[in-house]
């Protein structure tokens, strides 16, 4: 056995996409299952399709590669708008390309000709998020232009917020991007999806404010974590302890709180604060600021305390804590996305699956 390791806990995963998964269905919305934050994982992916998704996105071709290599034959969407060089692959690979660029659009539409598969494609639109999508208040013109390229089909409109600007999703904004659908079908445009969301657009069918006209949610972080970031909050209907991070410790000694001479930055370049609390009893953890986010890693022992790390130590204050640590021991922690996208990255991590019962 080696350490770390990340025990995935199939059956909360399976529970936490059964749920979202009914619960959007009654709100007509369907749900696409994001597999990023597992790096596409077969194991994880085959749990959301176990749960009644029948469509997957990742933003990474190679994780969409290594799924499909992995006997996954779900639909896919790629989430990140493309890059050109990627294109003559990707449309081998996927079935609904989220795109942003008429540039993109054309040669898509022509090696999509010469596949002889009319790949199909979602316009995305900026409602003031600032990652990608046309700017709202001039979009309906560069989706009409897209739409009348003959080798893909436009199906839909969609708009991500939250994940760069943290704009959180309100009614307001879903019926800006539902009024620009409208506009695009007076136009002749056959926009059947309207693909308005993520985590963070949650609480709009939670509190049945979502417009009827939204069909569609790419969901990852709620069914991976349980969490929503954008919001600040955890999801109380949804399992947390989903992924559980086992990290052994390999140096427990009694120091002080602040460090001894002149303080200049850390091997990150970031200037550390520390908070002089006298001698506390410091337990070094063999993992790093490459596997996790030292700021999105919580120890299950309640009254442990995460201080900080470098590339591969990390520092917990253990001076509370009611368990009597010895080398050796292991220390069990949740994670947040950064967290989890890291650990599941590394390849120093090791990936243990809890079997579904
Ligand atoms: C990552 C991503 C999502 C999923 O977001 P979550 O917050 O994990 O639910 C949805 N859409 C796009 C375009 C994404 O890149």
């Amino acid at each position: 056995m080696s350490y770390p390791r990340l025990i995935i806990d199939l059956d909360k995963i399976h529970k936490n996409a059964v749920k979202v998964h009914s619960m959007c269905s009654r709100h007509g919305v369907e749900v696409v299952g994001v597999t990023k934050v597992v790096c596409g994982d077969p194991t994880v992916a085959r749990t959301l399709l176990d749960s009644g998704i029948e469509i997957l996105g990742d933003s990474r071709l190679k994780n969409i590669e290594r799924m499909k290599a992995n006997g996954i034959n779900s639909k896919f969407m790629l989430l990140r708008i493309p890059m050109l060089s990627e294109l003559r692959k990707a449309v081998e690979l996927v079935d609904v390309f989220l795109v942003s660029e008429l540039e993109v659009v054309k040669v898509l539409s022509d090696l999509s000709k010469k596949v002889g598969m009319r790949r199909q494609i979602i316009y995305m639109v900026d409602l003031g998020d600032l990652r990608e999508g046309v700017w709202f208040e001039n979009s309906i013109d560069e989706i009409v232009s897209a739409s009348r390229f003959s080798g893909v089909e436009l199906v839909g409109i969609g708009t991500n917020l939250g994940c760069y600007g943290g704009i959180i999703p309100t009614p307001e904004k879903m019926k800006q991007l539902v009024e620009i659908a409208r506009v695009l079908r007076s136009k002749n445009v056959n926009v059947k999806i309207v693909s308005a969301g993520n985590t963070a657009a949650l609480p709009l069918i939670e509190m049945d404010e979502l417009p009827n006209e939204v069909n569609q949610y790419r969901i990852g972080e709620a069914i991976m974590l349980g969490t929503d970031a954008t919001n600040n909050r955890t999801i109380e209907y949804l399992e947390r302890e989903t992924f559980i991070l086992e990290v052994e410790i390999v140096e427990i000694k009694i120091k002080p709180s602040i460090p001894v001479g002149k303080i200049g930055k850390d091997s990150f370049g970031r200037t550390p604060r520390f908070e002089d609390r006298g001698n506390i009893k410091r337990a070094i953890l063999a993992i790093g600021e490459q596997d996790v986010d030292s700021k999105g890693i919580f120890p299950m022992d309640k009254r442990a305390r995460v201080l900080h790390a470098s590339s591969d130590h990390m520092i917990v204050d253990i001076s509370e804590s009611d368990v009597d640590y010895r080398i050796g021991d292991k220390m069990c922690f949740l994670l947040n996305y950064s967290s989890l996208l890291r650990s599941m990255t590394s390849q120093y991590v090791e990936k243990i699956f809890s079997k579904r019962g």
